[in-house]
């Protein structure tokens, strides 16, 4: 990966980060309003709802940003774009597409298909 592609790749992960942390500051003052108000039952059961899938939601974002940290860190030791079992070159492309790749393609289908046999 070329530095041009690994700044792209770089400059993608910084802003999924902040759009991801934006995003649960938003919910975070949310939930503080909702918490003000004293809501009826049926309100009551529709915060609930929405709260969990937050929460859900929230894991799913606290993953992606474990992946965005791991992944800047490669970027930073210069560890990144290597395939982890293999340590071949990773296809640019394929970084492209799919930044928190961590194998190349050959290892990848290696790694699928033991699951399936499995
Ligand atoms: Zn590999």
């Amino acid at each position: 990966m070329n530095e041009t592609d690994l700044q792209a790749v770089k400059d993608y992960l910084l802003n999924q980060k902040s759009s991801i942390l934006n995003k649960n500051s938003e919910f975070i003052s949310e939930q503080v309003s909702h918490s003000q108000a004293i809501p009826d039952e049926a309100e009551a059961a529709a915060i609930d709802a929405s709260t969990a899938l937050s929460i859900r939601l929230m894991e799913r974002d606290r993953n992606s940003l474990l992946l965005i940290e791991r992944a800047l860190g490669k970027i930073v030791d210069g560890s990144y774009g290597k395939c982890e079992l293999c340590e071949q070159t990773i296809d640019a492309k394929r970084l492209m597409v799919r930044p928190f790749t961590t194998f190349c393609i050959d290892c990848m289908e290696e790694i699928e298909s033991q699951k399936k046999s499995n």
